[in-house]
């Protein structure tokens, strides 16, 4: 069974200023789309087409640089499109605020310490925020779009929130002003997402 695109859950403008009109419909109808037609492509006639998109994460041969590539691309924005939201921004609450202070201090702290992962990532690639069974949540960044789910990546757990910090996902607003789209993705972030992912996956 293939694969299909999800629907965007907002307008390609929804998220502005912090993300623009132009930006959004680019990188959604042509990467997401696209990562989502070539992953369909590399499943195409193996067994792997009857296996959930979390089952090939998990199960990855890293040396399918085609499958890696494009199952972390499709899995990887259909969570970000989710994680973000216009009526987004504050603060985390209940059990979730309660694991980030636990592990980073505070919000401010987990902030700093989300912020510098994304920024120091060489190229392309992400920045997470994961949660483990238990509950303990931990940040990680990983290159091109490989997901904390795959083996070996150097990040565990789940992931539960996420930054792309490609440059198909800024440069036509912010150029190479990586530091000034982290800083505006803390007023899109839908902490009401990330807290159904983190009950969901602790
Ligand atoms: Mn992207």
């Amino acid at each position: 069974m293939a694969f299909e695109l999800p629907k965007l859950p907002y307008a390609y403008d929804a998220l502005e200023p912090y993300i623009d009109a132009r930006t959004m419909e680019i990188h959604y109808t042509k990467h997401h789309n696209g990562y989502t037609n070539n992953l369909n492509n590399a499943i195409k006639d193996t067994n792997l087409e009857n296996m959930s998109i979390l089952d090939i994460l998990k199960n990855m041969d890293m040396s399918n640089m085609a499958l890696r590539n494009n199952g972390g691309g499709f899995y990887n924005h259909s969570l970000f499109w989710t994680i973000m939201s216009q009526k987004g921004g504050g603060k985390p609450s209940g059990e979730l605020a309660k694991a980030m202070d636990d592990a980073f201090g505070s919000f401010d702290a987990f902030k700093e310490k989300f912020s510098n992962a994304a920024a120091t990532r060489f190229g392309s690639g992400w920045a997470w925020l994961c949660v483990h069974k238990g509950g303990k949540v931990e940040i990680c960044s990983t290159p091109n779009q490989d997901n904390p789910l795959m083996p070996k990546t150097g990040c565990g757990g789940f992931p539960i929130l996420g930054i792309d910090v490609w440059e198909h996902a800024y440069y036509l607003n912010y150029q190479n002003r990586r530091p000034d789209y982290i800083g505006a993705f803390y007023n899109i972030i839908n902490w009401d997402k990330v807290a159904e992912l983190y009950k969901a996956n602790k």
